[in-house]
């Protein structure tokens, strides 16, 4: 009971509006993007060279040919080269079930504290049932 109370007061600290596990990944997506070369091809539609493999990006449908933000919701190395370059923020892509808001929604429900089983009711008032075989 404690430990989730102590989470909610911990995750209402966060400075980002992502969640601080996802914002690692995001970093760390930064980071391998700098090993990448951006080719422009328009507004939301770039070309991402990495190594020897090409990889197309389109911001506006939200892919990239790795798949990985498909199925991740967050931003691949190639998606996050044609965000920075357009100077937008990483969280704008990113998945809104990532966001602390909706963290804090899931987890905002109260988890109602159990009696100790001494005060609960006698067993011979609970109607009991039995499983039959069937033939
Ligand atoms: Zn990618």
């Amino acid at each position: 009971m404690s430990s989730l109370q102590n989470w909610i007061e911990k995750a209402s600290k966060w400075s980002n509006s992502i969640v601080p596990n996802i914002v690692k990944v995001l970093n760390d997506a930064r980071d391998e993007s700098r090993n990448c070369k951006l080719l422009v091809a328009g507004q939301f539609e770039f070309e991402v060279q990495n190594g020897s493999m090409h990889y197309v990006v389109n911001l506006a449908r939200r892919t990239c040919d790795c798949t990985d933000w498909d199925i991740r919701g967050i931003p691949c190395r190639h998606v996050v080269l044609g965000i920075t370059y357009r100077q937008d923020k990483l969280e704008n892509f990113t998945d809104n079930m990532f966001t602390k808001d909706r963290c804090m929604g899931a987890y905002s429900y109260m988890i109602h504290p159990i009696p100790d089983p001494s005060f609960w009711p006698p067993r011979h008032r609970c109607k009991s049932y039995k499983l039959e075989a069937s033939s």
